[in-house]
């Protein structure tokens, strides 16, 4: 959506976030919002999502005392087990909920964009579970790369729709579905996986996800009597770190966000070494809000790197630009060789193989436990099953 620029209304978190959009999008954004707005507070409503967090998605999830990984640091650690979660990640969280505003805003057809995979998977299984058309759009590099996922979406009843412009990755997927948002909202939900984006969807995003914080505070109250001194959370876009922290903001406990540190080695000037956006990014405008983006000196986008997928976005949420640039949370970094040695020691010690992208969450705490204080929470996004061709792959495993 670069070069139409156009409209800037709010709600932002601080100067980040915002909605600029063209036009065509300024209607079906404000429809949303104001469904949202009205359904958030309907008893109907979330009480049919939390039947279906329960009974469908096998929530809530455990919040597991660590006790070889707590011997290791030093320290106690938890894990809060979203790799449990029906689909194998907290992303079900996410399209359970927009699934069912669509349904009540009468929507017939779900699309969404994905890069590997695992947001068009999540995206089907709601599509199936609810009846909804439901259509995923990919980049044509990414169907190549990731043909498990297609298979899966196609299995789930929904129709994966080849991007073939730009790099032919997520970020194209990401304009392909808002330009088929804008031309067909009457019967279409737009279902953005992350926490970005234009308002009111980081907002809306982080609320759904921030059932994983809600569930993780009486849990850690329970076990422990007292909140933790840090949580950890990996970062792609943002959605299961702004939805674990989100209940947490106001107290005195450390959020540490781990973004993917790269390879460590030169890219082309058309790439960035890494995912980290909070890390090394400026600001500028994606994908319709105004955040911290990984660009070129002249704006344009570069292309993001990390070994995990999920992580591999040239952007992130805007609230979390906002709370890193407050000081409220702590950007970090892993790379791949600390992610690699995350997902070895989780399987080993705790007979839990992470995804990768948690992986990154988990080889930090290996890295820097110093800073976890006594008592930390680490937030197991996913599980690595759909990781393991990559991990045997890998050369220095
Ligand atoms: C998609 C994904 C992520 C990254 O997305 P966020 O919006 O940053 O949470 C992290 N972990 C897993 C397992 C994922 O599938």
């Amino acid at each position: 959506m670069s070069g139409q620029i156009v409209y800037d209304i709010n709600t932002k978190f601080g100067k980040y976030g915002g909605r600029f959009v063209p036009e065509t999008l300024r209607q079906p954004l404000e429809e949303l919002a104001s469904a949202y707005e009205h359904l958030k507070h309907n008893d109907k409503f979330l009480s049919e999502y939390d039947f279906f967090l329960r009974d469908f998605a096998g929530r809530p999830t455990p919040l597991y005392f660590a006790k070889s990984l707590s011997r290791e640091l030093g320290r106690k650690i938890y894990l809060k087990r979203e790799d449990l979660v029906h689909g194998g990640a907290h992303k079900l969280n996410n399209t359970l909920g927009q699934a069912l505003v669509a349904k009540q805003m009468g929507k017939t057809r779900l699309i969404a964009e994905t890069g590997a995979g695992q947001h068009g998977v999540a995206t089907a299984i709601v599509g199936a579970c609810l009846s909804f058309e439901t259509q995923v759009y990919m980049g044509e590099v990414d169907i190549e790369r990731q043909k498990m996922n297609v298979f899966r979406m196609e299995l789930l009843g929904a129709d994966v729709i080849p991007v073939r412009s730009g790099s032919r990755t997520l970020k194209d997927a990401i304009n392909e579905a808002f330009r088929d948002w804008s031309a067909n909202y009457e019967n279409t939900h737009y279902l953005l996986g992350t926490a970005a984006g234009p308002h009111p969807f980081p907002t809306m995003v982080r609320d759904f996800q921030s059932i994983i914080g809600k569930e993780t505070r009486e849990q850690i109250l329970r076990a422990e009597g007292r909140l933790p001194d840090s949580i950890v959370a990996c970062v792609g876009g943002g959605s299961n770190a702004i939805g674990i922290y989100a209940p947490f903001l106001q107290d005195k406990v450390e959020l540490i966000a781990v973004e993917a540190g790269g390879q460590g080695i030169g890219k082309t000037n058309k790439t960035a070494e890494n995912g980290a956006s909070l890390n090394c990014g400026t600001n500028g405008i994606l994908h319709g809000a105004l955040t911290k983006i990984l660009q070129d000196p002249y704006g344009q986008i570069l292309e993001s790197y990390s070994i995990a997928a999920g992580l591999d976005y040239p952007g992130v949420g805007p609230e979390l630009a906002y709370l890193a640039e407050m000081g409220r949370v702590q950007p970090t970094m892993a790379d791949d060789k600390i992610a690699l040695k995350g997902f070895k020691a989780l399987s080993q010690l705790e007979g839990i193989i992470p995804a990768l992208e948690s992986a990154h969450a988990v080889g930090y705490t290996l890295d820097s436990p110093e800073i976890l204080g006594d008592l930390a929470i680490i937030n197991i996004s996913g599980r690595g099953d759909k990781d393991l061709a990559t991990v045997m792959a890998h050369e220095n495993f």
